[in-house]
């Protein structure tokens, strides 16, 4: 027993010692212990990383790097196991939980191959589905890091310029095809640089979290070609409130898929670094998908290195998202677009109501688990948005 009293705190909990995600309270600065959270400001951390938990956000967590995010663990896993509750230690609520970084830059991948091919047959159905360039590059674009939101920020639906296949004219006004992209996020931490090698790659991610990238796609239907997503994307993504350190994922790790081209030297991965996470989306309380993060086609260590690669730099508190989860059979799409087939297979929910698109006051929630040491489970924290009318 710990001096945590509390079944929900043990490895059968997806919060438990084996996971140790940072997120911040009223309290400051904290870790999830099951279903409550410990401030990390009051506790005896040694006089390297107290100044860090104290500080308003994680960014200076983020930029002191791996050496120091590997000391935090270790002692906060002493912490939380030890028998007699140490001095300053006090659990809080996690109901004041907020987005717990400054986001810099924020990319977007997109890196599921079922997906980009479900995406090319729907929004280019006389070319072949994946384009050329698919299988040797991690194909993104740079996002908006200003409306990165927290779990359970209201989304209000987004307004802007769409044109229907027959209509002569483009028109403007809420987005009529509003929908969901379940990912997996990558929070980058270590000291600023560029040319970022796969190997070193670890150095500079601090943890994950499950992301979802909203999307209208009428709107991003009209405006992609030719430079790729822009006002359809930008306007709302969504993470989790606790970042799950990488090192949490270490009996998640899983080979990628092999490309069927050879790749260029500065994108082979040394070790395996695809992560077996398990997601699942909710609609208004019924599950309607379970992606497979594990079958996507390019890692994180791929991305970031490809990223960089041009001289670009990689800076604490950037943020990188790998693209819509999409598995290979149906009920393990990513997106509403695929999951009803551009709107032409409605989903029926558990009230008997049937969705091709969000509609107004429609709520998803998307949560996210990986196998974890000695057959333990390691959470992601779920993200969740209900849908508001367009102001
Ligand atoms: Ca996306």
């Amino acid at each position: 027993m710990t001096w945590i009293d509390d079944d929900a705190f043990g490895p059968q909990h997806p919060f438990g010692p084996q996971t140790l995600a940072y997120g911040l309270v009223d309290e400051g600065l904290a870790v999830r212990v099951g279903n409550q959270a410990l401030p990390l400001a009051e506790l005896n951390l040694g006089e390297r990383l107290e100044p860090l938990v104290k500080a308003e956000n994680l960014n200076p967590l983020l930029a002191a790097g791996r050496i120091a995010w590997s000391e935090l663990r270790a002692r906060l896993t002493e912490i939380v196991t030890a028998s007699g509750a140490p001095a300053g230690a006090r659990l809080v609520s996690l109901s004041t939980a907020k987005l717990p970084f400054a986001v810099g830059d924020y990319v977007d991948y997109y890196s599921s191959r079922n997906h980009a091919e479900n995406v090319g047959r729907m929004f280019r159905p006389d070319a072949a589905p994946l384009l050329p360039n698919w299988t040797h590059l991690p194909v993104g674009y740079h996002g908006r890091s200003g409306t990165v939101v927290g779990s359970g920020t209201p989304v209000v639906r987004p307004k802007g310029q769409r044109k229907a296949p027959d209509a002569a004219e483009p028109s403007y006004g809420p987005s009529t095809r509003l929908d969901i992209e379940a990912e997996i996020g990558f929070v980058c931490g270590g000291p600023v640089t560029s040319e970022v090698r796969t190997r070193n790659a670890a150095e500079h991610i601090f943890g994950v979290a499950v992301v979802n990238d909203w999307s209208a796609r009428d709107i991003q239907a009209w405006e992609y070609v030719p430079l790729g997503p822009y006002l359809g994307k930008s306007f709302a993504t969504s993470i989790g409130k606790w970042i799950t350190p990488l090192d949490a994922f270490s009996a998640a790790r899983v080979p990628v898929p092999e490309q069927p081209n050879t790749l260029l030297d500065y994108l082979v991965s040394e070790e395996p670094s695809g992560l077996d996470i398990r997601l699942e989306v909710q609609w208004n309380g019924t599950i309607v998908a379970r992606p497979p993060f594990a079958e996507m086609n390019w890692s994180f260590d791929q991305q970031l290195a490809h990223m960089t690669v041009n001289g670009a730099t990689v800076r604490p508190g950037d943020l990188f998202a790998s693209g819509t989860v999409s598995g290979k059979n149906k009920e393990e799409r990513g997106s509403f677009l695929e999951l009803s087939w551009g709107g032409k297979e409605p989903i029926e929910l558990a009230d008997g109501s049937t969705r091709t698109f969000l509609e107004d006051g429609d709520t998803i929630v998307i949560t996210g688990w990986a196998p974890g040491p000695d057959g333990s489970v390691v959470g992601l924290s779920e993200v969740t948005g209900t849908i508001r009318p367009a102001a």
